[in-house]
């Protein structure tokens, strides 16, 4: 029995853990659950799993839930106590769902002290890659990608990297594919969370209207498989039936094929390295008439472009584009901002951003405070 820790357990991710979970309970154990400020969906949780812990990072949402749990469930409150749960010395295995760089500490707790992680959380990998790479290998933490692309391409990868050319990141191009370029400005947040292939969180909603999730992707994919940017290839698939490439020296090309439904690589991260069912329905490929590949315009997705630049950057600025891109988003969210402003405050907020060595979580910490400010400082003016 493994005792899993889901950090963002009420978000899309943690839910879809939870429903995988459900179907293998003689094999896993819900042992914490975590959110941010959702206490009453917490408190349907709670009644439903029963963990041993929950933590809430806001501490009123705490103290709301304190007062409706059932009995039996601790309830914790802010940062330590998430990295309390993802370090536990009783949590086995932690997924790793929180949103945006707040979901970086706990996930480096859960690093350093050895755990399984699932790695769902793109964006610790973004801004301290290296780091985190590095805490895994003397912890001996296994780090499993959940990111669809990164298991299609972890799963293509057991026989190893000997004979790789490069890997290709397929990406569905999101609501925004073909829509003139002169109309994106008119975008609405409600438009651009409109995916027409998968159900997902917000933030990670209009990154993909914006290829930026695409972009982290390639950075977390340099940091997981350990590959140049060079060797990291994106290709729109509009169908989202294949979920990514590996391109071997002999000429065979290997991929992993499926439903877009998050479940199956959730399920694989908890299973590795066998199987398991996870409720996604079977593949019918007679049901698919065509399967597109394209091109991505760097034009339209200019994200894109400016997270390759990032990576050929280096050093803390993919940490500076994801502060920058994590800041616009919000604006853009809470209609602070137009659609096409989004990528045109990262691209300034990293002309502006000081490049620097990032050693330490401290320095990494510091790098994404002070890009917000920077990015929030750009903004400003363009709202008076
Ligand atoms: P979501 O918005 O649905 O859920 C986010 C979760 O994080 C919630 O439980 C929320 O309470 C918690 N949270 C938010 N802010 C927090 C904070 N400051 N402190 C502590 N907890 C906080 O997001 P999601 O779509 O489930 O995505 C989660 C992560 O998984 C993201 O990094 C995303 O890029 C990645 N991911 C998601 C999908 C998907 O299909 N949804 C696919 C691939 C990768
Ligand atoms: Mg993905």
């Amino acid at each position: 029995m493994k005792n899993v820790a889901i950090l963002g357990a009420t978000g899309s991710i943690g839910l879809n853990t939870l429903a995988v979970m459900s179907l293998h309970p003689e094999k896993y154990n819900v042992f914490a659950l975590t959110a941010n400020n959702s206490w009453r969906e917490m408190e349907k949780l709670c009644i439903k799993h029963m963990p041993k812990f929950v933590v809430m990072a806001n501490e009123g949402a705490a103290e709301s839930l304190r007062k409706v749990v059932p009995e039996g469930v601790i309830v914790l409150q802010g940062e330590g106590a998430l990295n309390d749960i993802a370090s536990h010395k009783n949590t086995d295995f932690v997924m790793a769902a929180i949103v945006g760089s707040a979901g970086l500490s706990s996930t480096f707790a859960a690093v350093t002290s050895g755990k399984r992680v699932m790695l769902a959380n793109k964006e610790s990998l973004v801004l301290g890659g290296n780091l985190l790479v590095a805490a895994a290998k003397e912890s001996g933490a296994e780090l499993i990608p959940v990111d669809s692309e990164h298991s299609a391409i972890f799963q293509c990868l057991q026989g190893g990297k000997q004979g790789l050319n490069k890997i290709q990141l397929t990406a569905s191009g999101g609501p925004f594919l073909k829509t003139p370029i002169a109309e994106l400005n008119k975008a609405t947040p409600k438009q651009a969370c409109a995916h027409p292939k998968w159900k997902m969180g917000q933030k990670i909603s209009v990154d993909s209207a914006t290829m930026m999730n695409k972009g982290l992707e390639v950075i977390e994919a340099h940091f997981l498989f350990q590959l140049s940017s060079s060797k990291i290839e994106v290709v729109i698939h509009p169908q989202s039936i294949i979920h990514s490439f590996v391109y071997f020296n002999d000429g065979s090309v290997l991929s992993q094929l499926g439903l877009p439904d998050m479940r199956s690589a959730i399920s694989y991260a908890l299973s590795y390295p066998s199987r398991q069912t996870s409720g996604v329905e079977e593949l019918d490929l007679t049901k698919q008439t065509s399967l597109e590949f394209l091109s991505p315009d760097m034009d339209r997705f200019k994200c894109l472009g400016l997270a390759y630049d990032a990576l050929e950057q280096g050093q803390s600025s993919p940490g500076t584009l994801n502060a920058a891109n994590e800041v616009a988003v919000d604006a853009f969210l809470n209609k602070k901002i137009g659609f096409l402003d989004i990528s045109k405050i990262i691209e300034k907020t990293l002309a502006i951003a000081p490049i620097s060595r990032l050693d330490t979580l401290a320095s990494v910490v510091e790098n994404d405070y002070l890009s917000r400010q920077i990015a929030r400082s750009v903004i400003e003016p363009s709202l008076s």
